[in-house]
C-alpha cells in the first residue's frame, strides 16, 4: 500500500503527525507532507489510525502500483 494526500483538504491539525511520524510531517505552511509513501504491512495499523484521525479526510491509502 502507499499513502497519499490532498493538500487542498489538509487543515494542518497535525493529528496524523502525532500518530505516524514515520509517514507524515507538517511543512512550513502547516500542511501535511508525506515523508514516505510506502506502507508496509507492519506499519499499516498505525498509518490506518492516522488516517482515521484526520478530521478532513486529507490522507488515504491506495494500492501500490
Ligand atoms: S490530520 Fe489531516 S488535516 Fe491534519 S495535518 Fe494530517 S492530513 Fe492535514
Amino acid at each position: 500500500m502507499r499513502v497519499t494526500s490532498d493538500l487542498g483538504r489538509c487543515q494542518g491539525y497535525g493529528n496524523c503527525v502525532a500518530i505516524d511520524e514515520k509517514h507524515f510531517d507538517l511543512d512550513d505552511d502547516g500542511l501535511v507532507v508525506v515523508l514516505e509513501e510506502a506502507v508496509s504491512s507492519d506499519e499499516l495499523p498505525t498509518t490506518e489510525e492516522a488516517i482515521r484521525q484526520c478530521p478532513v479526510a486529507a490522507i488515504w491509502l491506495e494500492d501500490s502500483p
